[in-house]
């Protein structure tokens, strides 16, 4: 995605001199309702780096958004950590101040360092929070996306493999953290081999020890012989370098942002590589989150969610078809079909109740 070109409605820079937070809140676009995205707490190398994930994973959201089948527009949000750092109540019930001043145009959940605990404490100064579970539905959103990323990976592979299922397949997963191991344990039933890195040692250890992966170094992941390669750890890791070394032939994970650049996707077209774009088949957390914010009087319920995770494979079947007849990558294909959402603007779902609810 072209940052330049992104296009954001609002951008919003924070910083709070009692408890020392500093976050950048980005709503890229409320086309289609409230800007939905998680926040990320990371300990960013600079404040330059920190802005241009916020800006790209905003952006992202807007198209997974629209795709995904839900009323909502794209945003995000960064805290600015610092390396081990753990958030003090106070620091989060900040950021739940700063959240409640934007007065609904964005709704926060959890992403990468941040846990339902911390979403409950934003959500004593907000009522725009989500991914807390309630009324028994939603919660943390990584099972969600794990089940999105498993059966659009069974589907991606159907294409590309022509097999019915991940039984014998061997698996690469980057990055063990909350999608990562839950994708493991399911691709560890349906029969598929497993081969994992993880900067943190005791998250490899947990996958060995749990469902028989093969361990090897983070850097060596994308080198190793395997059908699948899952990028469920940090964004751009798709670079001209490391599809270079890449041996699968399939791309599925649950990363944002997998993409270094657009050239890449192309690169990965051009070695017939299979690329499962990662807003499509990562958008079950997000439906997760959205019911839970929409939810009223019993709805949407388990099966709205569902019925929008189940859509998953055959709308990647549709991207991966529409690609290779007009010769485009699957990346630019999703990315179509999402511009096609968002010019056809709100649509109403489910009971009148929750558009009204949130429309206002
Ligand atoms: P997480 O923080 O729980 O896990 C990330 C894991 O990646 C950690 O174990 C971390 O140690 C590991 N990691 C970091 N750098 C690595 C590297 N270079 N090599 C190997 N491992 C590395 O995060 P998560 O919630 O599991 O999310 C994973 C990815 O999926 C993120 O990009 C996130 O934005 C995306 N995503 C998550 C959800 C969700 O529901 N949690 C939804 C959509 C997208």
């Amino acid at each position: 995605m072209d940052i330049l070109a992104a296009d954001h409605e609002q951008v919003v820079l924070r910083h709070d001199r009692n408890t020392g937070l500093r976050a950048v809140i980005a709503i890229h676009d409320t086309t289609l309702g409230p800007a939905v995205g998680g926040c990320r707490h990371w300990a960013y190398d600079s404040e330059s780096s920190a802005l241009i994930d916020v800006l790209k994973l905003s952006a992202g959201m807007t198209f997974k958004n629209a795709l995904a089948d839900v009323p909502f527009g794209g945003g995000k949000s960064v805290i600015l950590g610092k390396p081990g750092e753990r958030l003090s109540e106070a620091m989060l019930e900040q950021f739940g101040r700063w959240i409640e001043e934007l007065g609904g145009r964005y709704v926060t959940a959890e992403d990468v360092g941040m846990r339902v605990a911390d979403m409950r404490v934003v959500a004593r100064r907000t009522r725009y929070v989500s991914g807390l579970g309630r009324n028994g539905i939603g919660g943390d959103p990584s099972p969600a996306t794990a089940l999105g990323v498993f059966i659009g990976m069974t589907a991606a592979a159907k294409y590309r493999l022509g097999v019915a299922s991940l039984e014998g397949l061997r698996v690469a997963i980057q990055g063990l953290g909350n999608v990562g191991i839950k994708l493991c344990r399911q691709l560890h039933s349906a029969g598929a081999r497993l081969v994992v890195s993880d900067i943190d040692a005791s998250r490899v250890n947990r996958a060995v020890a749990e469902f028989g992966a093969r361990a090897v170094p983070p850097d060596a992941i994308f080198g190793e012989k395997v059908d699948v390669f899952a990028p469920c750890a940090l964004g751009g890791i798709l670079s001209q370098t490391s599809v270079a070394q890449l041996q699968a032939k399939v791309v599925a994970g649950s990363a944002n942002n997998q993409l270094a650049d657009q050239d890449v996707a192309a690169m990965l077209a051009a070695r017939d590589v299979l690329y499962a774009p990662d807003f499509v088949i990562n958008a079950g957390g997000t439906i997760s989150v959205a019911a839970e914010y929409l939810h009223v009087e019993g709805y949407p319920d388990d099966a709205w969610v569902r019925d929008r995770i189940d859509a998953i494979p055959d709308r990647l079947m549709t991207i991966f078809s529409v690609a290779r007849d007009h010769r485009q990558t699957t990346d630019q294909v999703a990315q179509t079909m999402a511009r096609e959402v968002l010019a056809r603007g709100p649509q109403l779902v489910g009971p009148d109740r929750n558009a009204r609810r949130h429309a206002t």
